[in-house]
């Protein structure tokens, strides 16, 4: 069997597009822009091209942006005032703040301060309860990106065991919680998990999230199964360069998946695309207006 490729970048092209649809009626019919902030402190390299590409999606969706770039030596403190400041503006639906923070920076509680209705990351704690006692919230980006490329394949998880390899806040809990939420049964593995093999070949849908270059193989994968590619890991390529690759073994697992995201062009595409859905939704929440569902 050779497995479907599931097509982020097109997927995500497509989803901003309808946020930019979106925008633009919102605009033309009721003078609201959406507007979002990404914070960023530091010069961490990736941290800036990634900010950088999310500022360029931001433009061409029809937002606002009202980013914010802080000196790495930035006390806690002033940090806190900003988020304020950003908290109190209405132009601002959606706060980001870019993870990692410099060490002098305590994350929880700068997490803690950003206005839950504009954590368009949905880190914060009261997201973090309203999406696990499934009530409305906004909802991490990746995760929400793993459920929709899932069911660009299968509409409906309630009959499918799913198992989520990882539990960070970040990724694997939340994707658990979005799985449940869907009817799927779910496993959650992590470091401690006794044979990972075989409990992932009981997965109709594997979600692999550990940060671990293709630690999942071909023999690790149901056939049939749904396989979502959360990792990007840089190792040594051809020639001294260096490549990307996920989390699992894509050439084998492609032989046995019935259907499988690419590493990169899979998931990752998919997370600013949600991140401007969330600010969109935040915007219409913020307006009384209610959310777009695509
Ligand atoms: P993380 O915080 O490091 O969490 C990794 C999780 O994987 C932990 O729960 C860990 O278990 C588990 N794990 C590690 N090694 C394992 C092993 N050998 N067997 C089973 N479980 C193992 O990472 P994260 O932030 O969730 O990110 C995971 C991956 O997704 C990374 O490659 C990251 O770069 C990528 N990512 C991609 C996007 C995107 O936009 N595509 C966004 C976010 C993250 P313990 O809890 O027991 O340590």
């Amino acid at each position: 069997m050779t497995a479907r490729i599931i097509d982020g970048k097109t997927i995500a092209a497509d989803l901003r597009g309808k946020v930019a649809d979106s925008v633009h009626r919102l605009k033309r019919d009721r003078g609201i822009v959406p507007g979002i902030a990404v914070v960023l402190v530091g010069e961490d390299p990736a941290s800036q091209v990634y900010v950088r590409t999310k500022s360029n999606m931001v433009a061409s969706s029809g937002m606002n942006a009202y980013d914010r770039k802080l000196p790495a030596n930035t006390r806690e403190a002033e940090l806190l005032e900003v988020i304020a400041a950003l908290n109190a503006d209405p132009a601002v639906n959606g706060i980001l703040v870019q993870l990692p923070l410099p060490r002098q920076i305590d994350t929880h509680k700068v997490i803690a301060a950003i206005d839950p209705d504009k954590d368009v990351d949905g880190f914060h704690p009261l997201n973090v309860g309203r999406l696990s006692a499934g009530f409305p919230s906004l909802v991490p980006c990746t995760p929400l990106g793993c459920i929709m490329l899932a069911k660009s394949v299968q509409a409906s998880f309630s009959d499918m065991e799913a198992v989520v390899i990882g539990r960070s806040n970040i990724v694997g809990k939340p994707v658990a919680q979005l799985l449940l939420a869907e009817h799927a049964t779910v496993t959650i593995a992590h470091s401690r998990t006794r044979d990972l093999p075989a409990l992932c070949r009981r997965a109709d849908l594997l979600v692999a999230a550990a940060g671990r270059p293709e630690m999942v193989r071909g023999d690790w994968v149901k056939p049939g199964a749904i396989v979502i590619d959360v990792g990007i890991n840089r190792v040594a390529g051809e020639g001294g360069k260096s490549k990307i690759v996920g989390d699992v073994a894509f050439a084998e697992a492609a032989q046995v998946a019935g259907a499988i995201t690419p590493v990169p062009g899979g998931v990752g595409p998919m997370t600013i695309a949600c991140l401007l859905l969330n600010t969109l939704r935040a915007a219409c929440m913020q307006n009384g207006l209610s959310a777009p569902n695509f």
